[in-house]
C-alpha cells in the first residue's frame, strides 16, 4: 500500500465511504485569503451546497467565516472557471493579442511540462527558475516544490515571494529582518500606536485578519451580555420601574423613568434599550475603547475617567483580564498622548434636545 492509499484508508476509517453517501460534510480550510479559516462543506448528491465555519477549530475565525468565505460556492460554480489544461497557440504576445487558448488533455499537459523540464535539466538544472506567490495553502505547496521536487531536480533558483511588489516581495523580508517572523501582525501588546498605511484593523493583522475581527466581535458580544444584565441590577437597586420615586420631592425626574423601565418586560424594547445603553458605554477592543474615549473627550473635554471592569455578574477572571488589558493597552496611550490632555469641550459638543437618548437614563 503506497502513501496515498494509506492516507485514503485512514480517511475512510474516519469518515466512512464518502462516495456512497448522499449527504455529508467535508472538513477543510478556506483558501480565499490568508486567514485560512477552518470550514466544513456540505456535499449533497456529490455537489457542494453549503459552507460554514467550524466552531470547534482554533483556526482563523473559529466558526465565524466571512462573507467572502461563504462565496466559495460561487467560485466553484463559476461558469468561467477553467476545469482543464489549455495551451497557447498564438506565439505572438502583447497587449490585445489573443492567446488563442486551445483545450488539451491532462496527459498532453503533463507530457509537455515533462519534456521541457527534462530538456532544461540536461542543459543545466540551474537554468530552471521557479516562482511561487505564497498564499493560502502556500505551506503545503512549498513543501512539495521548495523542499522536495526542485532540490531533487537540481535547482534552488527561486523567488519565494513571487516576482511582484506584493507582500511576499517586501513585507515578509522586512518582517524576517526585524523580528524573525513571517506573519505581519502588529505588536499590539507592546506598542502605543499602530500606524496603518492603506490597511484596516482586520487586514492589518496580515493572515490573521479573521482572528482580529473575531476578537473585536467577541469583545462587543461580552459587552452586550454583561451590560444587558446590568439593567436588572440598576432597577433592583433604584426601583425605577415601580414608580415610587415620582412622589419623592426632588426625585420627580426619576419618576419619569417609570414608564420606560416598565417597558423592559417587552423583550424587543429591552433589546433596543440595551443596544442604546451599550452604545453610550466604552466597550470593545483596546483600539475601540480608545476611539470611544477620544470621542467622549472631543465632546465634553473630560480629562479623567472612572472605569468599571466588573458588572452584570461578570466572573472575576474575566474582569481581571479586562482590567489588565485596559492597563496594558489603553492607559499608556491616555496618559502619554497629548491628544488626551485637558481641553475645553468642542463648541459643537453641547447635547441638544435632538440628541438621541432612547428615553433611557441609567446611572452607570
Ligand atoms: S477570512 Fe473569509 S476569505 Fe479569509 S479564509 Fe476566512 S472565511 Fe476565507
Amino acid at each position: 500500500m503506497n502513501i496515498v492509499e494509506k492516507d485514503r484508508e485512514r480517511y475512510r476509517k474516519i469518515f466512512g465511504e464518502r462516495d456512497k453517501q448522499k449527504d455529508y460534510w467535508v472538513y477543510s480550510i478556506c483558501s480565499l485569503c490568508y486567514g485560512e479559516c477552518s470550514i466544513r462543506v456540505r456535499v449533497l448528491d456529490g455537489k457542494p451546497v453549503a459552507i460554514e465555519g467550524v466552531p470547534e477549530s482554533d483556526r482563523g475565525a473559529q466558526g465565524r467565516i466571512c462573507a467572502k468565505g461563504v462565496t466559495g460556492l460561487m467560485d466553484f460554480y463559476n461558469p468561467n472557471r477553467i476545469l482543464y489544461p489549455v495551451r497557447r497557440t498564438n506565439p505572438k504576445k502583447g497587449l490585445r493579442e489573443d492567446p488563442k487558448w486551445e483545450r488539451i488533455t491532462w496527459e498532453e499537459a503533463l507530457d509537455t511540462i515533462t519534456e521541457k523540464l527534462v530538456a532544461a535539466r540536461k542543459k543545466d538544472p540551474r537554468s530552471t527558475f521557479f516562482a511561487m506567490t505564497p498564499g493560502p495553502t502556500g505551506g503545503m505547496r512549498s513543501n512539495v516544490t521548495f523542499t522536495r521536487f526542485f532540490p531533487a531536480y537540481g535547482t534552488m533558483s527561486h523567488a519565494s515571494g513571487g516576482p511582484s511588489v506584493m507582500c511576499g516581495a517586501s513585507a515578509h523580508h522586512i518582517g524576517a529582518l526585524h523580528y524573525a517572523a513571517w506573519d505581519i501582525v502588529p505588536d499590539y501588546r507592546y506598542c502605543n500606536y499602530v500606524l496603518r498605511c492603506g490597511g484596516n484593523e482586520g487586514w492589518g493583522g496580515g493572515r490573521n485578519s479573521s482572528a482580529s475581527v473575531r476578537l473585536a466581535a467577541e469583545a462587543r458580544e461580552r459587552g452586550l451580555k454583561y451590560l444587558s444584565r446590568k439593567w436588572d441590577s440598576i432597577d433592583r437597586h433604584y426601583h425605577f420601574s415601580d414608580g415610587h420615586l415620582a412622589g419623592v420631592k426632588g426625585y420627580e425626574f426619576y419618576g419619569k423613568m417609570t414608564k420606560t423601565y416598565a417597558k423592559m418586560k417587552d423583550e424587543g424594547f429591552r433589546q433596543k434599550a440595551t443596544d442604546f445603553y451599550v452604545s453610550i458605554q466604552i466597550v470593545g477592543t483596546p483600539d475601540e475603547c480608545l476611539q470611544q474615549v477620544r470621542e467622549l473627550h472631543r465632546l465634553t473635554g473630560v480629562d479623567h475617567l472612572i472605569t468599571e471592569f466588573a458588572f452584570g455578574g461578570m466572573p472575576h477572571e474575566e474582569s481581571e483580564v479586562n482590567m489588565r488589558l485596559f492597563a496594558d493597552r489603553v492607559m499608556p496611550v491616555l496618559q502619554r498622548d497629548p491628544a488626551f490632555a485637558s481641553a475645553r469641550p468642542s463648541p459643537d459638543a453641547r447635547p441638544t434636545s435632538d440628541t438621541p437618548t432612547g428615553g433611557v437614563f441609567a446611572p452607570a
